[in-house]
């Protein structure tokens, strides 16, 4: 099985294709793995997320992913950057990462979840990385987790109209957010 196969079934992207894999001199065991762009899928403006021409290539970057096996894993992408009627230039958004990151958004999960169970200093250590990339994966997930509990907020302020009984009678309806517990207070 090639490693395109298991790469398409745990991190498959619509508008880009798992490229040429080679090893590289390190430290450690590492592979890279190519990312291309499909002809044709027009790049996504970051700033946007709608679709825009293409103005120009930025010098290929790497983004580590999962190691397994003991073997580092990084991918490999020259970013496109667009012209955006709105916008202006800028760099296109890919998949697997955000910004300027140099970690995929997967790697970050999946050393976050080790953090939960292990130092940061210990989660660095088993998957050959550094502390300041565990602390900002950790970082990365609970800014998640505070956005994504703000949502939830605007939801249970809820206020809505509907129709009572028939005609033009209407009820105002607000639902309160739960009364908090002593364990959080
Ligand atoms: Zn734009």
């Amino acid at each position: 099985m090639q490693l395109k196969t298991i790469l398409n079934r745990v991190e498959h992207f619509k508008s880009f294709v798992y490229g040429k894999v080679r090893w590289v001199d390190a430290d450690r065991p590492t592979i890279e793995v190519q990312i291309e762009a499909r002809r044709n899928g027009r790049p996504i403006c970051s700033g946007c997320h709608h679709p825009a021409s293409g103005y120009d290539r930025l010098p290929e970057r790497r983004f580590e992913f999962v190691p397994f096996w003991g073997i580092a894993v990084y991918f490999v992408y020259a970013m496109r950057r667009v012209e955006c009627p709105a916008c202006g230039v800028k760099v296109e958004e890919v998949p697997w990462c955000d910004g300027k990151n140099q970690l995929t958004t997967t790697y970050r999960w999946f050393l976050a979840g080790w953090a939960k169970r292990l130092s940061w200093k210990g989660v660095a250590s088993v998957f050959g990385t550094t502390w300041q990339d565990v602390f900002r994966s950790v970082k990365h997930a609970v800014s998640w987790g505070l956005a994504h509990r703000s949502l939830e907020g605007i939801e249970a302020i809820g206020v809505d109209e509907i129709q009572w009984q028939r005609g033009h009678k209407y009820l105002t309806l607000v639902t309160l957010p739960p009364k908090p517990s002593p364990a959080t207070m």
